[in-house]
């Protein structure tokens, strides 16, 4: 028997002209928040054969939106690595990406602007094998809720703002509280669940009213997007995402198709404000110069690079593939906008009853295009759990299962996370000694193919 559920929420309004408290329902799972992650957690648990009649709400703040794919580009894209794409594609939302459009990233080109270190991936036994995939967040978000209106047994609510929760107390000894999760929204509606999914962002209520610490600090930096029109004609291949490390911050092209690239460049919120303001023209010319000049070059530094150059290349067989070194030159810039940057994680992914998922439970910098792909591994981890929990006759909610869903993710999370951050530091720094270690140390990783492949692999599973 499937769910069929109508909006039944019912105002009643008094003669005396107030209104009482409007209707409460309750729900197997309750998901806050419908954005990239919190629709796809929905989409893979209604998807479990045990949730077949079980009955998920998704509660979105912000009001229904048709997504029209228009002509032009949006500037907010993300790059999707290959586990994020079998995501999708189970979930059966990948044939309304393929019959709009994506990239695929065949190769990547990292380099430092202060030397001549530089570091390529590429599938090396299969390169026609994409790295990742280019793919505008609107689209992602588009294929996943065309699926979402196919689900029996989802509602998804928009315009539902959550105001608080109440959790159950969770005695020391007990696997799951008696209790369910109380969830108010601002409207005056409430409902209940014994499964909360805290899907709902970097300034996560669900995080805060479980009163759980995280570790977080603003960067005081802000990415600066915008679609970049290529001096390149339709003909020519643009399947190498490029990224340079500034001392200001790094600058990223990742290409959409023959003729045009997304940017994100991220450097301290002041300067981004003054970029975002510059007319196109002087816009372009700052991108053509982060992702050319070379003002910053250190010559002490490229001298002892030359030097190990040379030994490596006597070492280490020279390379089959051809990447071009320098990104296509920029031509035009449109829709330019700054997203303030930061860095959260969150102690604990679980509450009583509850687990977070996506910025909730962590937020990275963009420097890596790691964030949703973390997310999606969070989803996968978690619908994979619940289905555990649940076929070996345990009750959803069972903290053991939970347990294992926050150490498998953070054990994944944590290390990548650090990674970045760590990236970011040693990056944003002209001091000769530091640029020294990370040219050489770039040199080097780039020689040697197992190191490159242990990389790539963990970048692409999320
Ligand atoms: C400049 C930039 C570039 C990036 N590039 C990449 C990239 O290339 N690859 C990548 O993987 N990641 C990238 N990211 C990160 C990625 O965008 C985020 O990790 C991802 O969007 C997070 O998705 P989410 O669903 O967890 O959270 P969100 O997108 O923040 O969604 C949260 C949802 O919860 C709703 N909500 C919040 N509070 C409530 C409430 N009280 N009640 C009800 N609903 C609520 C919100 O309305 C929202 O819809 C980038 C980020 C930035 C800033």
């Amino acid at each position: 028997m499937s769910w069929v559920f109508r909006q039944n929420i019912l105002h009643q309004t008094m003669n005396r002209g107030f209104q009482i408290r409007a209707f409460s329902q309750t729900a197997d799972y309750v998901i806050s928040g419908g954005g990239m992650v919190g629709a796809a957690c929905a989409l893979a648990l209604a998807q479990l054969n045990v949730n077949k009649n079980k009955k998920i709400i998704m509660l979105e703040g912000s009001p229904k939106r048709t997504i029209d794919i228009g002509k032009d580009y949006s500037n907010r894209v993300v790059a999707l690595n290959p586990g994020s794409i079998e995501m999708l594609k189970n979930l059966e939302a990948w044939p309304t990406i393929q019959q709009n459009r994506y990239n695929p990233v065949l190769s990547m080109r990292v380099w430092d602007a202060c030397s001549d270190a530089a570091i390529t991936f590429q599938n090396e036994e299969t390169p026609a094998q994409p790295l990742s995939y280019i793919i505008e967040n609107d689209l992602v978000q588009k294929s996943l809720n065309e699926q979402l209106d196919n689900c029996d047994n989802i509602q998804v609510i928009n315009s539902a703002k959550v105001k608080s929760y109440k959790f159950p107390d969770c005695g020391s000894t007990e696997h799951v509280p008696d209790g369910l999760v109380q969830i108010h929204l601002e409207s005056g509606d409430q409902l209940e669940t014994n499964f909360l999914v805290g899907a709902d962002g970097f300034r996560s209520l669900v995080r805060q009213q479980l009163n759980i610490d995280s570790l977080g600090w603003e960067y005081n930096y802000s990415g600066v997007v915008a679609t970049l029109k290529l001096d390149a004609t339709s003909d020519q291949v643009n399947n190498t995402a490029y990224q340079r490390f500034l001392p200001t911050g790094p600058v990223a092209i990742l290409p959409l198709n023959p003729t045009y690239s997304s940017l994100v460049w991220s450097m301290p919120s002041a300067l981004a404000k003054q970029k975002v303001q510059l007319s196109e023209q002087e816009f372009v010319e700052e991108v053509n110069n982060a992702l050319r000049s070379d003002l910053h070059q250190n010559q002490i530094v490229n001298t002892v690079s030359k030097g190990l150059g040379l030994i490596l290349d006597s070492f280490t067989p020279s390379k089959q593939y051809q990447i071009n070194n320098l990104p296509p030159r920029i031509i035009g810039a449109a829709n330019r906008a700054g997203f303030p940057l930061g860095f959260t994680h969150s102690h604990r992914y679980i509450g009583p009853r509850t687990a977070l998922v996506g910025d909730a439970a962590h937020r990275v910098h963009p420097l890596a295009g790691q964030g949703v792909n973390l997310g999606f591994g969070d989803v996968m981890s978690l619908a994979s759990v619940v289905e555990k929990c649940l076929v070996n006759g345990a009750p959803l909610g069972d903290r053991s299962y939970l347990l294992e869903y926050e150490t498998e993710r953070q054990r994944h999370n944590v290390p990548t996370m650090f990674s970045i951050d760590s990236l970011h530091r040693l990056y944003t720094t002209e001091f000769t000694p530091v640029v020294l270690a990370r040219t050489l140390g770039l040199q080097v990783t780039d020689a040697l193919q197992p190191v490159k492949k242990v990389i790539m692999s963990h970048a692409a599973s999320g």
